[in-house]
Parts: structure tokens; C-alpha cells; sequence
């Protein structure tokens, strides 16, 4: 990585800590004034309960006095009553001071009613209270604790304000104006690039772009974003191993003096693709002959005077292919007139590796050719 890419990741790391640091100490008071508008909703419910309880307690007060008062003109009605001269005069005193007791009564009702008021709007003004208090406690709290933070966050805002500026100073200028304006646009000034692509972005690269980005000899900027590319290759997703390692052990090469010999036909007369087993014993030996697919035996088993190679030299041909395989007699005979299928594979999978072999020093051999011709 160029040393100046290197200096800007280090400072795009202080310009994100500076700007999550300025973010939340922002944070801060706006979180207090919800707290604060909190409060002042159970301040008013407390000052609600309480005026309340301060109309009962005057309208108590206002029914009592007009209570005195009708009191008052009652006893005076009395006094008058001692001195009048007519019937009516007496009737009409009488009136006043019925009308009187009647709004003395209706006054004391009121009073009543007041009166049962009252401990439900104590209750009200206590449970205002109450959560007032604890309000007011826990605000005190979130407080204190934003006051610590905003210090906390301040000093380490200053350290690395101290540390970008140090930073910057050690930038190319023209380089530093490219990332600032992306920054301010974008919220980061570089971008690392992933699998060919611009990870700020998404976008993928050209491969001339990517090389570049890469071989990190000059600074490259990304053609869609601006950001400035860096490559890190601990991040570059490994690729799967190529296929070609699964074959790559080596086949045995069959015994030329083995008892037992297989061999593949791919052109055996009229059955086609056979499988070929000879044995020699001693004075003689045997074949036998079975369908390359099936693995069904074909025809009987044969017996000549001689080696195989000397009794049967007509089943020896060029398209012979020897194989690998060796059971036991015994083992033969309980197959019977069909191999088991398990036997079949081993000598289908040893019959491809060997083709596999020779298609390979064929290759070979016509390279050489190739190469041979040319000079
Ligand atoms: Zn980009």
C-alpha cells in the first residue's frame, strides 16, 4: 500500500472518531430536554391537583360565610317577629326566615359534598408529589451522567483532534483536498476494494483500475464514488483450488510375470468391450471372458498348453489394455457367471486411470514433437 493511502486510513479513522464523538456530545442535552419536558408535564399535574384542592377549600369557606350570614338575618327576622302589629307582617317575617333555613340547608349540602371531595384530591396532590420527587431525583441523575460523558467525550475529541491534525500534515496537499471533499459528500474519503469491486460504492472496477488499485504504485481514485482505493489482500476472498489435484496419485503398473492377468478389449468381436482374465498354472493356462458392462461371463473358460501369452496370442492384440486385479480362485468360482458389481468398478476405475496415463504421455510426446519441429 502507498504510504500516503496508509496515512489517509489513519486519518479518515480520527475523522469518523471526531465526527461520532461531536455526535454524541449533540446527543447529550437533546436527551436532558426530553427528560426536562417530562418533568414539567408532572409539575403541572402537581400544580392541577393543588388549585384544585385550593377552589374546594375556598368555595368550603364562601359557603360557610353565606351559611353565617343567613344565620345572621334569621335571628334578626326573630328579633322583628317580637314587634309586629299585624297578622300579615308575622306571616310575611315567618316566609323570610323559612326561605332562609332552606338556603342555610342547600349552603350545607354543598359543604357536604366538598367534604367528600377532599381525600381523593389529597390523594391526587400526594401521588403528583411523589412522582415529582423521583423525577426530579432521576433527571439529576441522567444529568450528572451527561456531564461525565460530555467531559469524557471532549477529552478524547481533543486527542484526536491533536492526532488528525499531526495527520495531515504528513499528506500530499492535493491528495488531502480530493479526500476532504469526498468526506464531506460521502462520509468517508476512501474506499477498500473487494473482489474487483469499490466496497464505498459497489460498483466494479476495470480490470486496468483494479490492477492499479493492486500494485499500489500510485494513488487511484474510484471512477464512480472519488473515494481513494486501497487494496488489503487479507481481505480478498480465496479462491477454490483448481480441480486438477484429485487424480494425482499414481497408478500401480501391473506385474508382467503376475498368475493372473486382466485386460481390457474395447473391440472384442461381435460381444464388443470385454473384460479379459488369464491364468497361468504351470504347464497351461485359462481365460475367461466377461462383458465389460454387465460383467456377465462370456462363452466358457478356456484351457491351453503353455504361458497365456503363448496359448492365447490371438486375445493379445494392440487395443489390449492390461489392468490391475488379482482375486482368489476360490474367490472366482463363487462368482459364478456374473462378477459382482464391486469387482466390476475396481477394474472400470484402474481401466480409466490407465487411459488417463496414456492420453497424458501422448500429450507429452506430441509437445515434444511439436517443439522438435520447431527448431
Ligand atoms: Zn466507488
Amino acid at each position: 500500500m502507498l504510504p500516503d493511502v496508509e496515512k489517509l486510513l489513519a486519518l479518515q479513522e480520527a475523522d469518523l472518531q471526531i465526527r461520532k464523538l461531536q455526535d454524541e456530545i449533540a446527543e447529550l442535552p437533546k436527551r436532558i430536554t426530553v427528560i426536562e419536558q417530562q418533568l414539567a408535564g408532572t409539575k403541572a399535574q402537581l400544580e392541577k391537583a393543588r388549585a384544585a384542592a385550593k377552589a374546594d377549600e375556598a368555595n368550603k369557606k364562601k359557603y360557610e360565610t353565606a351559611i353565617q350570614d343567613l344565620q345572621g338575618k334569621i335571628s334578626k327576622y326573630r328579633d322583628q317577629s317580637l314587634d309586629v302589629k299585624t297578622n300579615e307582617q308575622y306571616k310575611a317575617l315567618l316566609h323570610e326566615i323559612q326561605f332562609a333555613e332552606q338556603e342555610i340547608r342547600i349552603n350545607e349540602d354543598r359543604i357536604l359534598e366538598l367534604m367528600l371531595n377532599v381525600d381523593s384530591r389529597e390523594k391526587e396532590v400526594k401521588a403528583a408529589e411523589a412522582e415529582l420527587k423521583a423525577e426530579t431525583a432521576e433527571i439529576e441523575r441522567e444529568k450528572e451522567e451527561a456531564r461525565r460523558v460530555t467531559a469524557e467525550d471532549q477529552k478524547k475529541l481533543s486527542e484526536w483532534n491533536s492526532r488528525r491534525d499531526g495527520l495531515r500534515q504528513g499528506i500530499d496537499s492535493e491528495l488531502l483536498r480530493r479526500y476532504e471533499r469526498v468526506m464531506k459528500f460521502r462520509g468517508s474519503g476512501l474506499a477498500e476494494v473487494r473482489d474487483h469491486k469499490c466496497m464505498g460504492c459497489q460498483v466494479m472496477l476495470r480490470p486496468q483500475i483494479y490492477n492499479e488499485v493492486r500494485n499500489g504504485e500510485q494513488v487511484v481514485y474510484c471512477d464512480s464514488c472519488q473515494r481513494v482505493l486501497y487494496f488489503d489482500p487479507a481481505n480478498e476472498p480465496k479462491r477454490e483450488q483448481p480441480a486438477e489435484a484429485v487424480h494425482t496419485r499414481r497408478r500401480p503398473r501391473p506385474k508382467a510375470d503376475a498368475a493372473q492377468a486382466w485386460f481390457y478389449r474395447p473391440d472384442y468381436g461381435e460381444a464388443g468391450e470385454v473384460l479379459l482374465v488369464f491364468t497361468n498354472g504351470g504347464e497351461s493356462a485359462t481365460r475367461c471372458v466377461y462383458d465389460m458392462h454387465s460383467g456377465r461371463q462370456l462363452g466358457d473358460v478356456l484351457n491351453r498348453e503353455g504361458g497365456y501369452r503363448q496359448a492365447f496370442p490371438e486375445d493379445l492384440t494392440d487395443t489390449a489394455v492390461r489392468l490391475n486385479g488379482h482375486w482368489e480362485e476360490e474367490e472366482m468360482l463363487e462368482w459364478g457367471a456374473e462378477m459382482p458389481s464391486s469387482i466390476l468398478d475396481v477394474l472400470h476405475s484402474d481401466l480409466r486411470a490407465a487411459q488417463r496415463e496414456h492420453q497424458k504421455a501422448h500429450n507429452q510426446h506430441s509437445s515434444a514433437a511439436e517443439h522438435s519441429a520447431a527448431s
